[in-house]
């Protein structure tokens, strides 16, 4: 039942996609709501006329204390910590509950949800799962941290069958009642640790996905991420692994030519799903994401041929190894949304060509002086930009040909100078974005402008 909120005084903090949609969704439900933004009310003329004929109090430009002081609700948006902002911290030490907006459109959902989590892959993953219940026939919404947030859905009229949501470790940090009715989790290596102060709260968070799932929900868990199946063992949902190294007793695996599941459907011990061969994106870490999609479509009663059509057909998404252009023999491929250190190693394990790397960025708190192998075998010039170039070099230096560059225009110009026919110019930064871009999407198109005017 979803809660009572008429007349509730309620707080949205931030007042981007997120806080806009919850916004709405909690004006429809009568309560009575305050928005505050840091950003000042001449930078938020866009989203306050998006809400104009929504009778809500503004605090902007900063947190203030007055935005807080008599709430009965917090709600969230992602982006933002709980701890950042001090009003908030001491609301919730007064007991005011404090939740994001996924929790608040989990509460009116009458949906069932599948929701994705993990370091890597969770866009790629929840576009797959998308697609593969679409291709089902299906209504499906597909947003969360990707897109649209799912209060959107909540606010929608329309009867869906499945929310498909990605979902942050951030966001799990806000969650009450939240409860997936399949969860995949992918892989959890060191990531945001200059939010987290270590790395087991940031697995803490991800494992929240699991906390509100009883024996009539699945998990959809990684095999080969020892971290993964460990701290999965003892969920209370019933358990599907998916692996390209083992065979399990219930899930989906990669053969040599095929991927395949076993055990899923009562009817099936083992059943082949799609040829390695059509498989639409390289590398084996798009591999892990099919493996993952295909479980979920099985576990939701999706036919196999149905999930191989949708497989087959997926282009990838924007700014994930993106090929651009080829010019001169060279191929520039835009993975503007690697912003971590293992993404950057799949994507330089998902070429055989050499590779002029562009990377660097805000540096994440992330080492990388692990990647020095693999940057040595595969890149034969490394472009540096942003603030992480100190660290990036004092990591790589004598392991490959390093150079600077000032702008994202001066490193495409580096690259495309130094690379030789049958090469590749890989954009990806192991690095955010925030330094030089509003965000990498705006890196990742500012990349395919300056490639394409080339
Ligand atoms: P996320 O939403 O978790 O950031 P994306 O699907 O947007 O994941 O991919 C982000 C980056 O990570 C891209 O550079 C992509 O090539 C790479 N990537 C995608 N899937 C995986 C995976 N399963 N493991 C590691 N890296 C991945």
């Amino acid at each position: 039942m979803p809660p009572e909120l008429r007349g509730k005084r309620v707080t949205v903090v931030g007042l981007g996609r997120s806080g806009q949609a919850a916004t709405r969704l909690l004006v429809r439900q009568g309560a009575k709501v305050t928005v505050t933004d840091h950003r000042p009310a001449v930078d938020l003329d866009g989203p306050m006329a998006l809400l104009r004929d929504y009778p809500v109090r503004y605090c902007v430009g900063g947190h203030p204390e007055e935005a807080f002081q008599d709430a009965e609700l917090i709600v969230m948006s992602p982006g933002i910590a709980v701890e950042s902002v001090d009003a908030i911290e001491a609301a919730k030490t007064r007991g005011v509950p404090v939740i994001g907006e996924l929790e608040l459109a989990f509460r009116f959902a009458k949906a069932p949800v599948a929701a994705i989590t993990g370091t890597n892959g969770k866009s790629t993953t929840t576009a797959l799962i998308g697609g593969i219940l679409r291709q089902s026939g299906r209504r499906v919404f597909v947003g969360g941290n990707l897109g649209r947030p799912l209060c959107e859905a909540v606010l929608e009229p329309v009867e869906w069958d499945w929310l498909v949501a990605e979902v942050s470790s951030f966001q799990l940090e806000t969650i009450g009642t939240f409860r997936p009715r399949v969860a995949v989790l992918l892989n959890v290596t060191p990531n945001h640790l200059d939010r987290y102060r270590t790395m087991e709260d940031y697995l803490s968070a991800k494992l929240r996905l699991f906390e509100n799932q009883t024996e009539d929900d699945t998990a959809v868990v990684n095999a080969d991420d020892p971290t993964v199946l460990r701290e999965t063992g003892s969920v209370r949902a019933r358990r599907i692994i998916f692996s390209q190294r083992s065979r399990p007793e219930t899930g989906v695996y990669a053969e040599a030519g095929a991927v395949v599941a076993t055990g899923i459907s009562a009817s099936s011990e083992r059943m082949e799903i799609i040829r390695r061969e059509e498989l639409p994106l390289p590398g084996s870490h798009n591999l892990e994401n099919v493996l993952a999609a295909a479980a979920v479509g099985l576990v939701c009663g999706c036919p196999p041929d149905q999930i191989r059509k949708a497989v087959r057909e997926f282009k990838g998404l924007e700014h994930r190894l993106e090929p651009v252009r080829k010019r001169n023999g060279v191929l520039y491929v835009n993975d503007s949304k690697a912003t971590t250190v293992v993404a950057l190693a799949k994507a330089l394990e998902a070429f055989s060509e050499q590779i002029v790397l562009i990377a660097g960025g805000r540096n994440k708190g992330a080492t990388f002086d692990p990647l020095r192998d693999l940057v040595s075998r595969r890149v034969k010039t490394a472009v540096l930009i942003g603030e992480a170039r100190p660290i990036l070099r004092a990591a790589w230096n004598g392991a490959v040909h390093l150079v600077d560059a000032e702008s994202l225009e001066e490193a495409v110009r580096l690259a495309a100078q130094t690379a030789a026919s049958g090469d590749v110019v890989l954009l990806a930064p192991a690095c955010a974005s925030y330094d030089m871009f509003r965000d990498f999407e705006d890196r990742g198109r500012r990349f395919k402008e300056i490639v394409n005017g080339l």
